[in-house]
C-alpha cells in the first residue's frame, strides 16, 4: 500500500523509518512545508531498505499523494518543554485548516492517521474540516500510552510487554485512564499474577506506574527535545493493521458518538482496526473510579472542542 506522510519532522520520518524497517508499505511518500527536510530524510531512510524489504520512499507534494490508501498527518509545531499537549491546540488548528484543504482535493479516499498533538482534538479538526466519517479519521490516541504500560507493568512483573494486556484509554495527555480494573498478565488478573509469583502490586507501585506513564512525555521531552521513536512505531502498527485488514485490537482515538455521557467526543476506547479504518469500538468494565476519570477525560477533551469549530 501506497503512504503518505505529511509532516516530515520528527515524528513523520520516525514513523517512515520504523514502515520502511517493519516493511509495512510498499511506497512511502514524505511531504513537507520544508522541502528540503522531506527530501533529506526520504533519502536517508531509502538507503535503510537495503536492508529491509523493497519499497519506494521519496519526497513529493501533495499531488503525489494520489493512490495513497493511507495519509499520515504528522505536520504542526512542536511541544514545548512544560507546554501541556492542550496548549498546543490553538497553534495547530490554523495549520490542520490548510492541510486538510489541500488532502481533499487529491486523497478522499484515504484513511486518515492523526498524529500531531494534542492529538484528539487534531483528529476531531481532521474530521470536522474533511467531514469523512469517524472510522476513515484515525488518531494515534493513546497507542503510545498503552504501550508505555505494558513496558512498565511487564518490566515491574518481569514478563514480555506483549504479554500484558492493558490499556490506556481517554485522552492522550494529562487526564488519560490507565485501566487497571482489567489488566491481565496472559489470562490472569494482574493481582492474582503478582500473588502467584510472590510480588506486591501495591496502591503505591500502582500510582507510581500510572504516573509514570503520564508523564513519559514529559520526562524525555526535557531530557532531548520530543518524543519520536515509540509513536513511529506504533503510526507503523496501525497502517500495518490497515493496510493488512488485520482487525487488531488497538488504542486508537477517534471522534466518538458518547462517553460517559458525553458526545461526540475524541478521544481512545480499544477498537477493532482493518481495512475500512475503525470497524467497531471495545467498551471494557471499568471500575468507579475509572468511569469517572473516563467522564472526566472526555469533558475535557469536550470542553476545547470550541477552539476548533470557532
Ligand atoms: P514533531 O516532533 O511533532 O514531528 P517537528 O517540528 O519535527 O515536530 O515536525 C513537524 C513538521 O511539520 C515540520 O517538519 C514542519 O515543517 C511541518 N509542517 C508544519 N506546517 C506544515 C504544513 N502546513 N504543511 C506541511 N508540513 C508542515
Amino acid at each position: 500500500m501506497k503512504i503518505g506522510i505529511v509532516g516530515s519532522g520528527m515524528v513523520g520520518s520516525a514513523a517512515a523509518y520504523a514502515m520502511a524497517l517493519r516493511g509495512s508499505a510498499s511506497e512511502i511518500v514524505l511531504v513537507d512545508r520544508n522541502a528540503d527536510l522531506a527530501s533529506a530524510h526520504a533519502q536517508d531512510i531509502s538507503h535503510a531498505v537495503p536492508f529491509a524489504d523493497p519499497m519506494v520512499v521519496r519526497a513529493g507534494d501533495y499531488a503525489d499523494l494520489a493512490g495513497a490508501g493511507i495519509v499520515v498527518i504528522s505536520a504542526g509545531v512542536n511541544q514545548q518543554p512544560g507546554e501541556t499537549r492542550l496548549a498546543l491546540l490553538g497553534r495547530n488548528a490554523a495549520v490542520f485548516r490548510e492541510v486538510v484543504g489541500a488532502l481533499m482535493k487529491v486523497v478522499p479516499d484515504a484513511i486518515y492517521l492523526v498524529a500531531s498533538n494534542p492529538v484528539d482534538l487534531m483528529t476531531y479538526a481532521v474530521q470536522r474540516f474533511s467531514g469523512l466519517p469517524t472510522e476513515r479519521v484515525i488518531g494515534s490516541g493513546t497507542i503510545l500510552d498503552t504501550a508505555r504500560f505494558r513496558v512498565l507493568l511487564g518490566d515491574y512483573l518481569g514478563i514480555a510487554p506483549s504479554s500484558v494486556h492493558a490499556y490506556v484509554l481517554g485522552e492522550h495527555g494529562d487526564s488519560e485512564v490507565a485501566v487497571w480494573s482489567s489488566a491481565m498478565a496472559g489470562n490472569v488478573p494482574i493481582a492474582e499474577f503478582a500473588t502467584q509469583t510472590g510480588q506486591h502490586l501495591t496502591d503505591e507501585k500502582r500510582s507510581e506506574i500510572t504516573d509514570a506513564v503520564r508523564n513519559a512525555a514529559y520526562t524525555i521531552i526535557s531530557g532531548k527535545g520530543s518524543t519520536y521513536y515509540g509513536i513511529g512505531a506504533g503510526l507503523a502498527r496501525i497502517v500495518e493493521a490497515i493496510a493488512g485488514d488485520e482487525r487488531a485490537v488497538l488504542s486508537v482515538s477517534t471522534v466518538t458518538e458518547e462517553v460517559e455521557g458525553v458526545n461526540a467526543v475524541p478521544l481512545s476506547l480499544p477498537r477493532i482496526v482493518g481495512a475500512k479504518g475503525i470497524m467497531a469500538e471495545l467498551r471494557p468494565d471499568l471500575d468507579e473510579g475509572e468511569r469517572a476519570a473516563l467522564r472526566k477525560s472526555a469533558e475535557t477533551i469536550a470542553g476545547l472542542k470550541g477552539a476548533i469549530d470557532s
